[in-house]
């Protein structure tokens, strides 16, 4: 991508309405836009790193054998009152289309994933079924803020396990329990579980994964020993189960271990074994191995994708701007241009550019007519990985000033050898 061709307005002044700093960097770095309280655009920068963090989501999703679907945005409020469970309350957006019937903006898909699934699936043999889509949620939340940590309008990953009976349906819920740290740990976040409320969705168990931060809305209290835990490839389930973890008013001190940590949390993720809350109520049944008609087990599974988002900066950052993880980065090099105008330099940055394009390097050129500083500055922020600077002095000697955004480290390197070092 030529910077000169892309819409990237970074502000150097911190926006006064963000107080976090994930916000402030999102707005600065020019990944968005906030159009109505709550409601975001999504610039080209922004929409980049949110594709990739839905993109791993989905992957990791797949891996673990669920299955993507794709459910509408509206959903018919007629629905809701089969489920029982009532409307989700000032929360719920509910419109009234031109024949009188309400629909609402869909918070969460319970209700019309049972639907598809009562009329679809008639056998105990098509179980277990795990179903899920990526999709856009509206709810009109008391008090959005933090930019896209809390919005009114925002993207999640939900999906929803179906088995014949209750042993199989907390094997499903084990194995989204598993895929969540894969998916965290891919996305260079540390996430810890909690035990945590059903809350609105109902069921008997559940959990909530908390990436630490700051600037977390949660506080949360852990056994230390989860650092470690949550770190391995092959997770010792029992064992984290077994460790103290608890969030705000489910603490209780008599209960925890005596090095208890205390933190602040975002939740990134929550999983609910739901029993047969939705399947009863909505009839969602099969025909079990003895020919009877059974009552489905359900699970529900979120995560905040667009949340994540900010929630990776709040994670890794320092007092220049984003440091991605390579795996979300929306640019893995980026050339700087030191003198545009420069026959040299700009002869060497196109060939350098096609090259690496070529590579399938996806690669930000920053071919504009800017100052170098102002050109580093607008890298730093917006975290790019590796860093080329082509300059008049270095290229005499046939080489460029290659950066590590990370680790800050700077080398001269040869033009023809710059590929190698980025990936
Ligand atoms: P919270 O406690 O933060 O309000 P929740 O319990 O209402 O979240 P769930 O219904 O479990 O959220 O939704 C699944 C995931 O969607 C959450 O873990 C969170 O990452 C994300 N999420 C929920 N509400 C919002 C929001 N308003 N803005 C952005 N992401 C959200
Ligand atoms: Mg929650």
């Amino acid at each position: 991508m030529r910077l000169s061709h892309y819409l990237l307005p970074v502000l150097k002044e911190t926006p006064s309405e963000a107080t976090i700093i994930s916000h402030q960097l999102m707005l600065r770095a020019g990944m968005i836009r906030q159009l109505s309280s709550g409601i975001y655009n999504w610039l080209p920068l922004g929409l980049n790193v949110l594709k990739k963090v839905e993109n791993i989501v989905r992957e990791e999703m797949n891996k673990a054998g669920a299955v993507e679907l794709l459910m509408p945005t509206m959903q018919p409020a007629s629905l809701w009152a089969e489920s029982g469970r009532g409307d989700y309350g000032k929360e719920t957006l509910i419109v009234t289309d031109r024949h009188n019937n309400q629909l609402i903006y869909g918070p969460t898909n319970e209700e019309v994933i049972t639907d598809i699934f009562r009329n679809n699936v008639r056998s105990y043999k098509e179980l277990p079924l795990n179903l899920y889509h990526i999709q856009w949620k509206f709810r009109d939340e008391i008090r959005p803020r933090f930019g896209v940590m809390r919005g009114r309008e925002f993207l999640m990953k939900d999906a929803y396990s179906f088995d014949i009976d209750e042993k199989s349906a907390k094997e499903s819920y084990d194995t989204m329990y598993r895929a969540y740290f894969k998916i965290f740990k891919r996305l260079g976040l540390k996430a810890i579980p909690f035990k945590a409320d059903t809350g609105a969705i109902g069921g008997d168990m559940s959990h909530e994964f908390q990436v630490i931060a700051n600037t977390g809305e949660s506080e949360i209290f852990y056994d230390p020993k989860f650092e470690e835990l949550v770190d391995t490839d092959e997770l010792d389930i029992p064992t984290l189960r077994s460790l103290y973890s608890a969030a705000d008013e489910m603490h209780d001190p008599a209960q925890a271990p005596s090095d208890v940590k205390s933190a602040r949390g975002i939740e990134v993720g929550h999983i609910f074994y739901l029993g047969d809350k939705y399947s009863a109520a909505m009839k969602a049944e099969v025909m079990g191995a003895d020919g009877k008609s059974t009552t489905v087990k359900m699970g529900c599974y979120g995560i905040g994708v667009s949340r994540l988002v900010g929630a990776i900066i709040e994670a890794s950052h320092d007092e220049n701007g984003i440091i991605w993880p390579e795996s979300v980065a929306p640019f893995q090099a980026a050339i700087i241009n030191v003198k545009s105008g420069h026959e040299a330099c700009d002869k060497a940055c196109e060939a350098l550019y096609a090259h690496l394009c070529e590579a399938g390097i996806e690669t930000l050129y920053d071919d504009r007519k800017e100052s170098a500083g102002s050109k580093f500055a607008t890298q730093d922020l917006i975290g790019t990985p590796w860093q080329i600077a082509v300059g008049p002095r270095s290229l005499e000697q046939g080489n460029v000033e290659l950066k590590n955004r990370k680790t800050g480290e700077k080398q001269d390197v040869p033009l023809d050898k710059v590929i190698a070092y980025v990936t």
